[in-house]
């Protein structure tokens, strides 16, 4: 007996284990973890496209003191330590700094998420009639795997610009009285030829047209009636024409409200969850940060699934110009060894999603590195693939750092790699932050079902997402 007991001391002192959030919290705890989680979910029906992410960021930013930075540069405020400020950048990224009491020059505390996600897009001449049918063409953005976009009701979210310059925002098929879209599959008792192609093309791309009308306009004299009929609904409606759509961006999007799953509610279906898990966690923290010692920042970028390309991307010099904008409003004299330094001393938590364990797919995924759905944050040290290629791989010392933070602070949180080596792989906007010498890790949840229509996050991480990245800001 004597034995097994020391032996049990020195496992428990030597070997480590990842925790269970759900096992490790109190009542009190999980009370708050299902009360934010009712937040998240309210934040992801309310931001389904980038656009959509942006507003309500600013809203919810602007309800808790945040002022723009152009009013800042306007009327020459100089920032001081507990100012909130953000910046809007073209309506589809944004950034949240809290002005901490160092210098900027002594670098930031900054979290980096994306608001895109896989969709698809409206082609820019898309509205088309065949055989009685009113069908809009597609292209698809970013990863998807194209099978799970057919026969699922689908909503429309875009803006358009018409020629008088005025811009609406047009979103049908997310209230309950709407219609919505479909885009059609063969049934299977005609499916032969389609069932014994590839996964990746038994759906096309160029298949991906979305059923939108078919009742035909009252004139037989005229062709293409059922497209004149949705026309002109469409200009009762919103006040468009045809020729409004070649310039508009419309992105089409699962329909519907994000959904508990599980008889437990422990877990939540939605649309977007990548990155939108790591835009809520990171936007909730830093709404809860006063006065930091270093600056927070919150960073919101766009188009992260198409290889962060645009001026709207990380790639773009939109962050970098703010920085410069803040010290140039902060110091006597600017200089641009200043932003240089603010940058190059700054540390980073790159804030993505990642695949968790899935029991139904063990064959590619190395169950010992993988994250589980449930144990918390998750710190990736590199991604990548074919031996870590394109990888930013963080540094063991700042590694150590981000490790105590969270162990200092009760997160619960584990490490995580994306897949069994060369199983495929990926990449985050990670890379683009250390090219300026910041110390910058992945560290986000991990999700099933990565760029599905539909993806699943378990309510633990995004609980522990939050406080993980709380802690961070705070240190
Ligand atoms: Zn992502």
């Amino acid at each position: 007996m004597e034995n097994i007991s020391m032996g049990r001391k020195l496992q428990e002192r030597l070997s480590h284990k990842w925790r269970n959030v759900w096992e490790v919290l109190d009542d009190s705890k999980r009370e708050e973890l299902f009360d934010l989680n009712e937040e998240y979910k309210d934040f992801l029906d309310k931001s389904k496209t980038e656009r959509e992410g942006t507003k309500e960021i600013i809203k919810l930013a602007s309800e808790n003191g945040f002022i723009s930075i152009d009013e800042v540069i306007e009327r020459k405020i100089r920032p001081v330590p507990g100012m909130k400020i953000y910046g809007n950048n073209k309506d589809k990224s944004v950034v949240l700094f809290v002005i901490g009491k160092e210098k900027l020059e002594k670098g930031m505390n900054i979290i980096g998420s994306h608001l895109d996600a896989p969709r698809l897009d409206l082609k820019q001449y898309p509205i088309y009639e065949e055989d009685n049918f009113l069908l809009l063409k597609t292209h698809y953005y970013g990863g998807i795997k194209k099978y799970q976009w057919v026969t699922l009701p689908l909503a429309l979210h875009g803006v358009v610009i018409k020629s008088n310059g005025e811009k609406i925002d047009i979103v049908i098929g997310e209230d309950e009285k709407d219609p919505v879209f479909f885009i059609t599959d063969l049934l299977p008792h005609l499916a032969k030829d389609q069932m014994e192609k590839k996964m990746s093309e038994g759906i096309s791309g160029e298949g991906l047209n979305i059923l939108f009308g078919s009742i035909p306009y009252n004139d037989k004299d005229i062709s293409e009636r059922v497209k004149l009929n949705v026309l002109n609904i469409l200009n009762e409606r919103y006040g468009i024409v045809e020729e409004d759509f070649t310039t508009a961006e419309f992105e089409v999007v699962p329909s519907g409200k994000s959904r508990d799953v599980g008889i437990d509610r422990s877990m939540i279906g939605a649309y977007g969850q990548d990155d939108r898990v790591c835009v809520f966690t990171s936007l909730k923290a830093i709404l809860d940060i006063e006065v930091p010692t270093k600056t927070a920042v919150a960073l919101f970028v766009d188009k992260e699934e198409i290889g962060s390309v645009g001026n709207t991307s990380m790639e773009s010099k939109f962050f970098e110009n703010m920085v410069s904008e803040l010290i140039n409003l902060s110091e006597e004299e600017y200089s641009e060894i200043m932003v240089k330094r603010a940058l190059a001393n700054s540390w980073v938590l790159s804030a993505d999603t990642l695949a968790g364990f899935d029991p139904n797919y063990p064959e590619v995924l190395d169950k010992n590195n993988s994250p589980f759905i449930g144990n918390g944050i998750t710190i990736v040290k590199y991604t990548g693939v074919r031996g870590k290629g394109g990888s930013n791989d963080a540094n063991s010392e700042y590694l150590g750092k981000i490790r105590n933070i969270f162990n200092d602070n009760e997160v619960v949180w584990q490490m995580g790699e994306l897949g069994k080596v060369d199983q495929g792989g990926g990449g985050t906007i990670a890379y683009i932050l250390a090219n300026y010498g910041m110390e910058v890790v992945d560290c986000g949840v991990p999700l099933l079902s990565v760029h599905a229509p539909y993806e699943i996050a378990s309510k633990a991480d995004v609980y522990m997402a939050y406080r993980g990245y709380n802690a961070f800001y705070r240190q």
